[in-house]
C-alpha cells in the first residue's frame, strides 16, 4: 500500500528541516502579537461553495468530499472560509477592536500533483479582523516580508494590486465579459462557459491560450473608484516608507472571489513553475456571504512546502541531527540492572540518553554506534567495571576515560554533563 497520490509522509531529516522553518514562523507570528486559531479539518461543503466562489477551481473541482448521513462535508482546501466560520460562530468580532490570528493547517486539494503542488499541503496563514485601513493591509505585507527575511529567503517579488470593490467591480466584469466575449474561440472550454458569470476568473486561468488573450484584458486599474484608488494610493505609500520594494500589477486578481480592495502575491525565481510563494488580501464582505454583517479583514496565506523548496534550492536547511548526550553500554544483564533504572532518572534530568537494551553487544559495537550517533560521552559498565564498582566515562571528542564509583554515579554524571551544556 502506498500514501494517497500528492500527499507525502514526513520523517527523519524532512521533520528536523520543517521544525526548523515551523519555530522560526511561529517566532515572527509571535514578535506581530498574533495568537493561533485551529479550526477543524472538516468543515460543511457550504463554507466554501458560499464564500471561495462557485467559479472557483477549488470549489468546481477540487474539494474532497465525505458524505456522512445527511451531512455533506469537505476536507478544508484553505484556511480564510473556515476562520471567519469560527469568528462568526464565536462572535470573535463584536469585540471591536482589531484581533490579530495566525494558523498553521494541513490543506486538501484534488489538483494534479507536481513539483510544489500537492493534494495535501500545509499552510501558514494570517488574518487581521476589525480594521478597514491600508495600514492593516501594509502589516500584512510586512509580516509576510518578515517571515521570508527570518528564514533569509529574498529572493522574491512583491505584487500588489486592488481589485476593486461592490461599487467599482460590476464595470470591470463588464468590461471583462465584453473584452472576452470577441476572444471566445480563443479560450479554453471551462473559460468560454464562465466568461459571462465569472469573467474574472479567466485572468487566472493557467492554460496558456487564456493567458495570452487576458495579456490584453482591461486592466482593474481604470475602473476602481474614488475610495479604491485613495486606499490603493495609501498602502503604497506606508509601503514605501517601510521601505518594502513592490511591483504595482493590475493583473494579480487571485483565485477566490471574496476578496475586495487589496490582493497580493509574493513570487519567487527559487520555485520553478510554481512562483507563488504566498499571497492574500482583504475581504472586507467575506462575512455577508454567511448571512452576516461584514466587518473589516486582511489576511495571507504561505505554503509550507514551498519554503521548503525555496530553502533546499538556497541550500540553506540546516541538517539537524539528532544527538543523545549520553550513550549507556550496558556490557552483561547485571550491568543493564544498574543501567536501565540509572537512564530513566538521568532522562527526567533533561541528559538526553540512548541506552541499547541488547546487553550481548561487544565494547567495539557500543563504541561505533555511540560514534555514528555523535554522543558526547559513553559511560561503560563491564564485569572489570562491576567488580571495582566504578563505570568508566568516556569523553567521544577528546578521547579520554575516567572511573566513577557507582556509589554517586547519578551525581556524578550530573555534574560533569551539565557542566558540559
Ligand atoms: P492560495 O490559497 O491558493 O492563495 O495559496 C496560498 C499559498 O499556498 C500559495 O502561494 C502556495 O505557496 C501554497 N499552495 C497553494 N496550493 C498549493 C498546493 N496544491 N500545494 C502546495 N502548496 C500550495
Amino acid at each position: 500500500m502506498k500514501a494517497v497520490r500528492g500527499m507525502h509522509d514526513l520523517f527523519g531529516a524532512e521533520i528536523a528541516k520543517w521544525k526548523f522553518i515551523e519555530e522560526n514562523v511561529r517566532s515572527v507570528f509571535a514578535q506581530f502579537g498574533y495568537q493561533e486559531i485551529r479550526t477543524p479539518v472538516l468543515e460543511h461543503m457550504e463554507v466554501f461553495s458560499k464564500t471561495v466562489g462557485d467559479e472557483t477551481d477549488i470549489v468546481e473541482k477540487q474539494m474532497y468530499q465525505v458524505q456522512k448521513e445527511n451531512e455533506s462535508l469537505v476536507l478544508r482546501p484553505e484556511g480564510t472560509a473556515g476562520f471567519m466560520r469560527a469568528v462568526l460562530e464565536h462572535q470573535l468580532h463584536r469585540d471591536s477592536s482589531c484581533q490579530r490570528y495566525f494558523y498553521y493547517l494541513p490543506m486538501f486539494r484534488h489538483e494534479r500533483p507536481q513539483k510544489g503542488r500537492l493534494r495535501q499541503f500545509h499552510q501558514f496563514g494570517a488574518e487581521l479582523i476589525n480594521d478597514s485601513s491600508p495600514e492593516a493591509d501594509a502589516e500584512m505585507i510586512a509580516l509576510l516580508n518578515a517571515i521570508y527575511k527570518k528564514l533569509g529567503i529574498n529572493e522574491y517579488d512583491i505584487r500588489i494590486n486592488s481589485v476593486g470593490c461592490a461599487e467599482c467591480r460590476p464595470q470591470f466584469r463588464e468590461a471583462l465579459a465584453n473584452f472576452f466575449k470577441s476572444h471566445l474561440n480563443e479560450l479554453c472550454e471551462q473559460c468560454q462557459k464562465r466568461f459571462e458569470r465569472a469573467p474574472m476568473r479567466i485572468l487566472d486561468c493557467k492554460k496558456e491560450s487564456c493567458q495570452a488573450v487576458a495579456k490584453s484584458a482591461p486592466l482593474i486599474t481604470t475602473c476602481l473608484c474614488a475610495p479604491c484608488n485613495e486606499h490603493h494610493r495609501r498602502l503604497k505609500t506606508r509601503l514605501e516608507e517601510a521601505e518594502l520594494a513592490f511591483i504595482d500589477d493590475p493583473t494579480i486578481v487571485r483565485g477566490l472571489d471574496y476578496y475586495s480592495k487589496t490582493a497580493f502575491e509574493f513570487t519567487s525565481s527559487l520555485l520553478g513553475a510554481q512562483s507563488a510563494l504566498g499571497g492574500g488580501g482583504r475581504y472586507d464582505h467575506l462575512a455577508t456571504r454567511f448571512g452576516e454583517k461584514p466587518f473589516p479583514a486582511v489576511g495571507f496565506a504561505l505554503g509550507m512546502e514551498r519554503l521548503v523548496i525555496a530553502l533546499e534550492a538556497k541550500n540553506s536547511l540546516p541538517i539537524l541531527q539528532f544527538s543523545p548526550m549520553l550513550y549507556l553500554a550496558a556490557l552483561g544483564p547485571q550491568s543493564l540492572d544498574v543501567l536501565f533504572p540509572l537512564s530513566l532518572v538521568l532522562k527526567e534530568e533533561g541528559i538526553t540518553t540512548e541506552i541499547p537494551y541488547d546487553s550481548g553487544k561487544s565494547l567495539k559495537s557500543h563504541l561505533k554506534n555511540s560514534n555514528r550517533l555523535q554522543c558526547k560521552f559513553t559511560l561503560i559498565l563491564g564485569e572489570d567495571e562491576l567488580k571495582k564498582n566504578v563505570a568508566a566515562l568516556k569523553d567521544m571528542e577528546k578521547q579520554t576515560q575516567v572511573e566513577i564509583s557507582l556509589d554517586h554515579l547519578k551525581i556524578e554524571l550530573l555534574k560533569r554533563i551539565k557542566s558540559e551544556h
